[in-house]
């Protein structure tokens, strides 16, 4: 069972995870659990005060988070539990000062000190969290991710090394479980081989969970966040969006990479790997079904699922003569994306240009260079990606024409369609992106119409 930070956020919620898990304690649950909601974020724009040289101020500003902390403590907490609680807090806190004091003096890699100091965030919910329930009744026992889940050496989104997370997940959690106790740990948060603390990138904690849930074969891997489920569409863009009730894994995936928030890309990969149902569900409606991820899920009636989109694109166009009819030209292509450790999202081509879109434009001036020995280059951004997903759509006829009508009076940038056989992909500029959406939602999922 993941809790999301919505779903930590404040003395109330945590209440709430409490009955959830008191509701499934008969079925052994394991618990992963988010930092509290704003606290990564906090903790990030601390690790850069610090850089920027003011430590003091960025250990301030961590302050008022500290508090919010101690007043779910304070609401929820007695005794033992409470005294527990306020000495792992002072512990928390005393580290951080002297990692942020570590940033501005550069004594350590920066990488290394930054997921350091973010790893508070999961390290202290999870303490927390493990006292609520001790509170509540509950035979919880506070695990440290950081032994269970090993990874390499890639600051800020480190990958997983699986046997070696398998063996320790099950060494260090089936003894515990088998003896009726709830074992609580921090979602995101890892260690590489050597020890020192890692994260597993943005909305990590999903992974985290998909993990663990793998490793132990669970029955089921729940994703609790604030809304009910995977929606048609983002809610922030269409307030109608509703539930889906089943998504297929390669549909889950999708819509995860392609900006549905609600899921973590990576998390469906263990999942599907070891064929675990992952359901994801409200914590706030704790009754409602939510969806269920599964291995099939069906072709809908309406020929697709949900509309996922991601802002902050960047289109690259290459064109060079030197594409006609010669080969190796994709391959020299690849390589420089390769090299500067870049992914590429979309990619659509003709016989002398390929078109690509990116998200991550860090190292955009080296690829563009290196990319102007093989062609002509144009740089365009400001653009979104819109994701339209649904099992069977390659396969079904007036689909793409049903989309493109819809949207007539849009520019469309970019397509691809036909790689995978549940996405249709297109790139539009981002003023726009909400506004297709919307037209694109009421023509495919509202009653009235489609
Ligand atoms: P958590 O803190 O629980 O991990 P996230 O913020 O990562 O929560 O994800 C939940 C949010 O994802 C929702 O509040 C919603 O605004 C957003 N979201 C975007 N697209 C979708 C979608 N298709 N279905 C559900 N939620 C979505
Ligand atoms: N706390 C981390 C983040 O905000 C991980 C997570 O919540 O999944 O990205
Ligand atoms: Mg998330």
């Amino acid at each position: 069972m993941k809790f999301g930070g919505t779903s930590v956020k404040d003395a109330e919620a945590f209440s709430r995870v409490a009955s959830i898990v008191a509701g499934q304690a008969g079925l052994a649950p394991v618990v992963v659990t988010s930092a509290m909601a704003k606290v990564t974020d906090a903790l990030l724009a601390a690790f850069d005060l610090a850089k920027g040289g003011d430590s003091k101020a960025a250990f301030g500003s961590l302050e008022e988070h500290f508090e919010r902390h101690g007043a779910v403590a304070d609401e929820l907490l007695a005794g033992e539990g409470h005294s527990n609680f306020a000495l792992e807090l002072g512990l928390a806190k005393e580290e951080l000062s002297s990692l942020l004091l570590r940033v501005e003096r550069r004594s350590l890699p920066l990488q290394m000190l930054r997921d350091a100091i973010v790893s508070y965030g999961e390290q202290i919910s999870s303490r927390l969290l493990t006292e609520v329930f001790r509170a509540s009744g509950l035979s919880a026992i506070h695990i440290d991710a950081r032994r269970l889940i090993v990874t390499d050496d890639e600051y800020g989104s480190a990958k997983p090394i699986w046997e070696e997370t398998r063996d320790l997940v099950k060494a260090e959690l089936e003894t515990p479980i088998a003896a009726g106790e709830i074992p609580v740990m921090g979602g995101f948060i890892a260690a590489n081989r050597s020890g020192e603390t890692t994260t597993l990138g943005r909305g990590g904690s999903d992974y985290s969970a998909a993990l663990v849930g793998a490793a132990l074969a669970a029955r089921e891997i729940q994703i609790w966040t604030d809304v009910t489920g995977v929606l048609t569409c983002d809610p922030r863009i269409c307030s109608d969006a509703s539930t889906i009730d089943v998504l297929s894994y390669n549909e889950a995936a999708e819509l995860a990479y392609f900006g549905a928030k609600v899921l973590h890309p990576k998390t469906i990969q263990p999942a599907v790997d070891h064929e675990i149902p992952v359901r994801v569900c409200n914590s706030h409606l704790p009754d409602e079904r939510g969806t269920m991820v599964l291995a099939e899920s069906g072709v809908s009636e309406n020929g697709i699922k949900s509309i996922a989109h991601k802002t902050g694109i960047t289109i690259l166009r290459i064109s060079s003569a030197r594409m006609l009819g010669s080969y190796g030209f994709m391959s020299a292509l690849f390589q420089v994306f390769e090299r500067f450790r870049t992914v590429i999202d979309v990619i659509s081509t003709s016989e002398v240009s390929v078109a690509l879109t990116l998200d991550n434009t860090e190292y955009l001036d080296k690829v563009v260079a290196e990319l102007e020995r093989l062609g002509e280059v144009e740089v365009e951004r400001g653009f979104a990606v819109i994701c339209i997903v649904g099992e069977g759509l390659r396969a079904s006829t007036g689909l793409a024409a049903k989309i493109f009508s819809t949207i007539a009076d849009t520019n469309v940038s970019l397509i691809s369609h036909g790689a995978s056989s549940v996405n249709l992909t297109f790139v539009v500029r981002e003023a726009e992106v909400a506004d297709v959406i919307r037209k694109l939602h009421a023509k495919f999922f509202s009653s009235q119409e489609s």
